[in-house]
């Protein structure tokens, strides 16, 4: 027998397409569901993306955003000042930029060298929270990539701990984007054991930055915190 929808009524497979926002929203919380882990947070990272392509994102809801570049960053900035919105840097930071970054983001990914701490806690106001800090460590050991050792993890994070114009929260890493994947999930296990082994030494630790469009739910499942996604939100970039 077979089955009709009468006239007018609305079938499921002509309901509207889901936003690609929601798609990935729901694919963090399901891979984070099956992983056990606590809520991952969605960093949309909206370099190369107009003002108003990051206005229509936090009109769905979104509210952390991430830069690779600070000029960049900060004309974006310029342009949203109306809204609430929570800004990571997470391109390579330059000695010259660490003023602007201060001033002006809420989160540093990429820290990786102790010089960084002075200029940067001295052009944090006192108005201002303490400055959110990722360590960014070089896991796969590109010579193209920033980020430091994974020797030099405990050094750096001593060194942070110490200055009370920032916050120490965890870990970042861009692996390799190794065409199998059982090699790009052992980086990201090591990852985790050095995230594990930075908790175990202090306080507050709570974040390990991992994860982009076309690998983040591995990386939620060997125990990311926070995903880096561009293209699975906004699409290919030019
Ligand atoms: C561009 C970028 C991303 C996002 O990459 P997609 O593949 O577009 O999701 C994440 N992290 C860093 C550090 C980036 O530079």
């Amino acid at each position: 027998m077979q089955y009709k929808n009468p006239p007018n009524t609305p079938d499921a497979r002509m309901s509207p397409p889901e936003s690609a926002y929601q798609s990935v929203l729901a694919r963090v919380a399901r891979a984070a569901a099956s992983a056990g882990a606590a809520p991952v947070s969605l960093l949309a990272v909206s370099k190369t993306r107009s003002g108003s392509a990051v206005r229509a994102l936090h009109a769905q809801g979104q509210r952390l955003f991430a830069e690779n570049y600070v000029q960049e960053a900060l004309a974006k900035q310029a342009e949203l000042r109306d809204l609430d919105l929570e800004w990571h840097l997470i391109g390579p930071l330059q000695s010259n930029k660490c003023r602007e970054v201060a001033r002006h983001f809420d989160w540093l990914q990429t820290f990786d060298r102790v010089k960084l701490i002075a200029p940067l806690a001295l052009h944090r106001t006192p108005q201002q929270a303490p400055l959110n800090v990722l360590i960014q460590v070089n896991i796969d050991d590109e010579a193209s990539k920033s980020g430091c050792s994974p020797s030099a993890i405990g050094e750096l994070a001593v060194a942070v701990a110490a200055c009370d114009r920032l916050r120490l929260r965890g870990l970042m890493a861009i692996p390799k984007a190794h065409p199998d994947p059982a090699l790009r999930r052992a980086t990201l296990r090591r990852m985790h054991a050095l995230f594990e082994t930075l908790r175990a030494a202090h306080a507050g630790i709570d974040t390990l930055s991992l994860g982009m469009s076309d690998d983040f739910e591995m990386a939620i499942a060997e125990g990311s915190t926070m995903v880096r996604i561009g293209t699975a939100l906004f699409g290919r970039r030019d």
